[in-house]
Formats: structure tokens, C-alpha cells, sequence
């Protein structure tokens, strides 16, 4: 196997990166803080590669954190948005495009009444949060350690994705009152949420969760948790939020909803749904969404929420994977993949466990030590994984057998 040597391009971008911009990243989990070393700087992505400044080729398993389930410029993607950016890229007025892509993913999940599109996966959630106190007039939250849900205040309290990598109870710059509505329980703990609810159900408008953990490496619920929330949430009266940013049409076209067939009151989209580009949505219930201005009084609103170059983006990449025998395809290649991997592992005398879901996985080492090594030698092979072991792994469309043998290979170490 080529082995890829060390670029100097990266370290010089990534040095004059760093005199402009914090770290010289614009988000967090890219600077490579958990594993070291030099960010790679990427230059362009074509199906399931991606090429860096110096020109080499990395088949990759970021995805764009999940948004890119056909792959990189996928060409139908690439061509639709061509046209409909001559026609203008924002006009803060409506468009027929955006009825038609609220109504593709209203048919997708049956618990989406009524949908309103954002422009990430983090205000999705901070305004179905602020819906659901609206709607209920309560003020207390419940959320689980280790989901993320997007770096809104009050959300900040012990979250997974770069929060969980940095090691931080929460961040700084977060007033303790604006925190002292949140609950943060135990993911899959169920009887701690029937305790805090017992107590405190007056004053809880919301449980806000990740059907399917993905942000502190891929977590399934344990059986019966999800039922269980909605269960509790019906008895109440609180609002079950279902954030299936990364699991929205990832899991199954009706996203985790669909898999375990439980129904959210308001369910929160982002990555997939925008085809690569900036997107998020919120929807749910008539009942709830209603209480939004300027119908309602719960105020939520966006410069370039709904813009034609993310919709067409996502109604193309809708429109393509609606096409259902496409889950099964991305199922059976990532579970090859899954496989080959473990086994190579073991061969290798490497303890690992991977958890796998659909398309989405994570490969857990004992420790972020032993992660950051094998995430280095996979690199020098050619294959680019999250730079965090807390981080998911995606397999789209364009990931070839040809590249699962080559990851599978990778991951054989002789000593
Ligand atoms: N919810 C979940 C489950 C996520 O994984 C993320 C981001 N990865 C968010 C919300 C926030 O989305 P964004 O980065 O688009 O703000």
C-alpha cells in the first residue's frame, strides 16, 4: 500500500491560518486537537475522496459530518444548484422550492405535521426548545450527557461532539443562570428520568434527545428507552424532542422515527437535508409549531433560512435517496466495512468495539490515545476518519467495494 509522505502545504496554510482565524479552524473538531498534528486543508471532493492542498487523495468517512450521504458533488447536486443560483441565491421572500422540500420530509416522517427551515442544526434545536417553553409555559429542560445538540447556552452543560473531546463540564462564557433550567441525565437511564419528572413535571416543558447518539460515538438506545421517554412525555404533558440532525434521513428515509417507530411531538433536521450547504428545520405537531410568530407568540426568524441553493441542494438529495432500496445498499456495505475492519483489528491485536447503525459508526479504542495513533497510520494510508474518536463515521453512496477493501486493509497494523 502507498504510504502518503508528511506535506508541507498544510502545515504552512494551518500556520497562517492560525494568525487569523481561532486555531485556525472554523469549527472546533477540524484543528485535529484530539489526535495532533496538522489539520489537512482540503482543496476539493469528488464522490467518496477527498484531495488536500498538496494533491493527495483521502477516501473519506467524515462526509461533511454526516450531510454528504451521496458523496461529494454528487453531479445531479452540483448541476441543479448551478441553475438555480443564476436565478438569484436569496430573496427573503418565499419560493415554491421551499413548499416542495417541507413537504418531501413532512411525507418522510409522519409526526411532522408542519416544518420551518433554519439555517443549522443548532438553531433548529434552540427554537424547538423556546417552542416547546412557549407552548407549555414551562421553563425546565431535560437533556442526556454525551448528545449534542448544537452550542446554544443553555445546551453547554457536559455535551458531547467537541465539547466531550475538550474535556469540559461546560463552556465558559455561559452564565450559571442560564443553565440552572437544564437537566442533564444519563443517556439511556431511564429510571433517572422518571425521578426528575416525578419531581419537577410542573415546571418541565421538554426532553430533548438523540434517538441515536452520535456525538459521543455512536450510542443505540438500549430497548425500550425511546418508548419510554414518550411514555413519560405523554403522562406529563412535556414535549418529546426527537433531534434527528444527523440521524434524519441517515438511519432510514423517516430517520430514527421510522427505525424504531415511535413518534416525536417535534422532531429538529439539519446536515442531509441541505445537500452540503447550510440547512436546519424544526416540525412537528400543528398544535405546537402554531404557537410560532406571527401566528403565535414564540419568535423565531432567519435572514437566509430557506434559501433556493440549500433547497434545491436538498430536495435533489431527497428525491435520490427516496429511492429506499438505497438504505439497505448503505447498510450492507458499511456492515462489510464494520466487519473487515474488526477482523483486521483482532489480527492486529488491537482491542476495539464498533458500534454500527445504517451508514453511521464509530471504531472505539481502549483509549483517545490509542485513537489519535491508529487515526495518524490510517491517514498516511489514505483514509481520512474523524479527528475524534467521539465523532461518527458515514459511508455514502459513492464509497466504492473498492474503497472498503482498501479501508479494511488499512486497518491491518504488523506491529
Ligand atoms: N444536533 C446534532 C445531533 C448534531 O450532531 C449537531 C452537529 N453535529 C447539531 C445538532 C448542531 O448542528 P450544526 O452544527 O449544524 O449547528
Amino acid at each position: 500500500m502507498k504510504s502518503h509522505k508528511p506535506s508541507t502545504i498544510n502545515y504552512k496554510l494551518f500556520c497562517e491560518a492560525k494568525k487569523y482565524i481561532p486555531a485556525g479552524v472554523n469549527s472546533p473538531v477540524r484543528s485535529f486537537y484530539a489526535v495532533g498534528g496538522v489539520p489537512l486543508f482540503i482543496k476539493k471532493g469528488k464522490g467518496s475522496k477527498i484531495y488536500d492542498v498538496s494533491g493527495k487523495q483521502y477516501i473519506d468517512y467524515c462526509m461533511s459530518w454526516g450531510a454528504l450521504i451521496l458523496g461529494h458533488s454528487h453531479p445531479e447536486v452540483v448541476n441543479a444548484v448551478k441553475k438555480v443560483v443564476e436565478n438569484g441565491t436569496s430573496f427573503g421572500a418565499p419560493t415554491q422550492l421551499e413548499i416542495q422540500l417541507v413537504k418531501e420530509i413532512c411525507k418522510a416522517f409522519t409526526s411532522i405535521e408542519i416544518l420551518r427551515l433554519v439555517n443549522s442544526g443548532t438553531e433548529a434545536c434552540m427554537s424547538a426548545i423556546r417552542l416547546a417553553r412557549g407552548y407549555t409555559g414551562r421553563n425546565k429542560i431535560i437533556k442526556f450527557a454525551g448528545c449534542y445538540h448544537g452550542h446554544a447556552d443553555y445546551l453547554l452543560v457536559k455535551a458531547g461532539s467537541g465539547m466531550k473531546t475538550f474535556a469540559l463540564a461546560s463552556s465558559s462564557g455561559v452564565p450559571k443562570d442560564f443553565i440552572k433550567h437544564t437537566f442533564v441525565l444519563p443517556y439511556n437511564d431511564l429510571d433517572a428520568v422518571e425521578k426528575i419528572t416525578k419531581k419537577y413535571h410542573k415546571d418541565i416543558a421538554c426532553i430533548i434527545v438523540e434517538p441515536i447518539a452520535a456525538n459521543m460515538g455512536v450510542v443505540l438506545p438500549k430497548e425500550g428507552f425511546l418508548r419510554g421517554l414518550r411514555e413519560i412525555c405523554d403522562y406529563y404533558k412535556i414535549v418529546l424532542i426527537f433531534d434527528e440532525v444527523i440521524t434524519g434521513f441517515r438511519v432510514a428515509y423517516g430517520g430514527a422515527q421510522e427505525l424504531f417507530k415511535i413518534k416525536a411531538d417535534l422532531t429538529c433536521l439539519g446536515k442531509i437535508i441541505g445537500g452540503g450547504f447550510p440547512i436546519g428545520a424544526f416540525g412537528g405537531k400543528k398544535e405546537i409549531m402554531s404557537c410560532l410568530t406571527p401566528i403565535g407568540n414564540v419568535y423565531q426568524a432567519g435572514t437566509l433560512s430557506g434559501n433556493p441553493v440549500s433547497v434545491t441542494a436538498g430536495l435533489v438529495t431527497l428525491k435520490i435517496l427516496s429511492n429506499k432500496k438505497i438504505y439497505d445498499l448503505l447498510e450492507k456495505k458499511t456492515k462489510l466495512l464494520c466487519d473487515g475492519i474488526k477482523e483486521n483489528l483482532k489480527k492486529s491485536k488491537i482491542d476495539v468495539i464498533i458500534n454500527q447503525v445504517g451508514s453511521m459508526f464509530t471504531v472505539f479504542f481502549s483509549n483517545d490515545k490509542q485513537y489519535a495513533k491508529i487515526f495518524h497510520k490510517i491517514l498516511k494510508r489514505g483514509i481520512y476518519f474523524p479527528p475524534s474518536q467521539y465523532e461518527a463515521c458515514f459511508v455514502s453512496l459513492a464509497h466504492t467495494d473498492e474503497d472498503i477493501e482498501k479501508t479494511i486493509d488499512a486497518f491491518y497494523f504488523s506491529n
